[in-house]
């Protein structure tokens, strides 16, 4: 059968030995059936090794190893072994940090660059979450009589946890990371095009001493692998990120089957803002930011550019410009920003919509066709005077392609931006602190960045309104995900 490890040479000539097993007790392990599934390096189409798929069964194995460690000490003991433990891995992924990132470029296709920047916002929020382990306090309550009253924030337990392609590692961390910190176990599923991180991620979890059981990995399909874990009875809470379809169905299988705390980070069609009295080049940053920053393949890209009118043709002119000089091609070399788009479907379904919005009557600005005959590369594309009505202004296409429409007044743009069914993020360009906290105050969107875009940091929240999710990721709020209040009455 296929080996648990292989040696993989990187395009840099380096070379790593990459784990294929299952992770689960801290161990790898071949899947029961010993079915395998290969990976492919999206920027030569060639294969990068073959990973182990897991079936029900080891879904199975995986969540009762995650509630054996559940139930031991793991949930109970001084919550400064957990943020120590998790200390200690942060420490791991930084001493690994190169390989990481060119595991991540290699297996998602994205800059390299851009890659490291990744997995230093996962380093900083793993360490960001060992802080917080033992700062989970209750609250004693004074309720005027005899009675001594107190809450405590307690583990949910074992914790599914489904994750996109987009940013392997970071979606990683921020699920494995707060979930820990409160004392849960998980079982997690990477996406079938990005196993790679992940299992070289788990070495570094057995070596920072979490102990076995507490982080289980499973390589597989979201129908097989996926299903078997939104659906499991002894999972008790699932997290997901992906897409709204996706996070629909799947919150109907974890209803039907335990009724499982859900919560999901879906898509988005987010609105980046551009008034008059915007400074151009802060703008044009932020649009470029917004919509060709990982390829285009981000929640939150800014996708719909909304522009106001005394502004409109300088802004076409400088976006194009910035656009046709952003480096697009081989993810290794450190010069490129955009890399190949994750898979053959991304890049597919992407020109799709290049002739969608061509139908439409979209006016072509720049790009809106692939680049190159090998691997998943697609030109910087703009659509400019796209109206609410054309599929490629309302629908997520996930890649670097962005819509232009222009507008008159804040309260008109208000009112375009806020009509979707989504809801994760906007962008707000102007140099007036009154236009800007006036339109940021009334988007709905769970982010709003002004004079910047797709702005991450381990302590701010990030989440969606509407139809782009229930609950948030980092900051405090990250951890409501992962514990549940019980309230003691004693009567005394
Ligand atoms: P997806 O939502 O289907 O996949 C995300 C994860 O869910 C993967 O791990 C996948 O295996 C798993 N999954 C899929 N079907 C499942 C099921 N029935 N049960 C349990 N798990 C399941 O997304 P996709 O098909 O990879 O991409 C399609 C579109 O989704 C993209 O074009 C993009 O628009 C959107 N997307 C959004 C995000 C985001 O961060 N919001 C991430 C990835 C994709």
């Amino acid at each position: 059968s296929y080996p648990l490890s292989t040696t993989v040479t990187l395009p840099n000539g380096k070379s790593y030995e990459q784990p294929t097993g299952l992770f689960i007790n801290n161990e790898f392990v071949p899947s029961k059936q010993h079915k395998t599934f290969e990976v492919i390096n999206p920027a030569t189409e060639e294969e990068i090794c073959h990973v182990y798929e897991a079936r029900k069964e080891d879904v199975d194995d995986a969540v009762d190893a995650a509630e054996k460690a559940f139930k031991g000490s793991w949930s109970t003991a001084d919550p400064a072994i957990r943020g120590k433990a998790l200390w200690n891995l942060a420490e791991l992924l930084e001493a690994h940090k190169d390989t990481l990132a060119a595991i991540e470029s290699l297996d998602n296709g994205k800059a390299l660059q851009l890659a490291h920047g990744d997995v230093a916002l996962v380093i900083n929020y793993i360490r960001s979450c060992a802080g917080w382990a033992d700062k989970l306090t209750g609250q004693y309550i004074d309720t005027g009589d005899t009675h001594h009253t107190y809450t405590k924030r307690e583990p949910i337990g074992v914790c599914g946890q489904i994750i996109p392609w987009n940013f392997p590692l970071l979606m990683w961390s921020w699920k494995v990371g707060p979930a820990l910190a409160a004392g849960n176990t998980v079982v997690l599923k990477t996406a079938e095009s990005t196993p790679l991180s992940a299992l070289y991620a788990s070495q570094l979890v057995k070596e920072a001493g979490i102990p076995a059981g507490v982080v289980n990995i499973v390589s597989g399909f979201g129908k097989i692998t996926g299903d078997a874990i939104a659906s499991h009875p002894k999972i008790k809470k699932l997290a997901f990120t992906g897409s709204t379809a996706t996070g629909r169905h799947i919150m109907k299988v974890a209803a039907d089957s335990n009724l499982k705390k859900v919560t999901l980070e879906l898509g988005g069609k987010s609105a980046n803002i551009v008034f008059d009295d915007a400074d151009v080049k802060t703008a044009i940053s932020a649009l470029v930011a917004g919509i060709f920053y990982n390829s285009g393949e981000v929640c939150s890209a800014g996708s719909r550019v909304f522009v106001q009118e005394g502004i409109y043709e300088e802004i076409l002119r400088e976006f194009k410009a910035a656009a046709e000089t952003l480096k697009v091609g081989d993810p290794f070399d450190l010069s490129t920003f955009q890399g190949a788009q994750t898979s053959q479907m991304q890049l597919n379904k992407i020109l799709g919509y290049v002739d969608i919005a061509h139908q439409e009557g979209g006016r072509l600005i720049t790009g809106g066709e692939r680049l190159g005959n090998k691997g998943f590369f697609v030109k910087p594309t703009i659509f400019a005077d796209v109206t609410p009505d054309m599929r490629a202004y309302k629908e997520e296409i996930f890649g670097p392609f962005a819509v232009i429409t222009p507008f008159k007044t804040a309260d008109e743009v208000i009112e375009l931006a806020n009509d979707s069914e989504y809801g994760l993020a906007a962008g707000v360009h102007t140099k007036s602190i009154d236009t800007a906290t006036y339109v940021s105050n009334k988007l709905e969107a769970g982010s709003v960045w002004i004079n910047t875009y797709n702005d991450f940091h381990q302590m701010v929240p990030f989440g969606g309104y509407k139809q782009s999710g229930i609950g948030r990721e980092m900051g405090a709020q990250a951890l409501d995900n992962y514990t549940q209040w019980k309230a003691v009455r004693i009567g005394l």
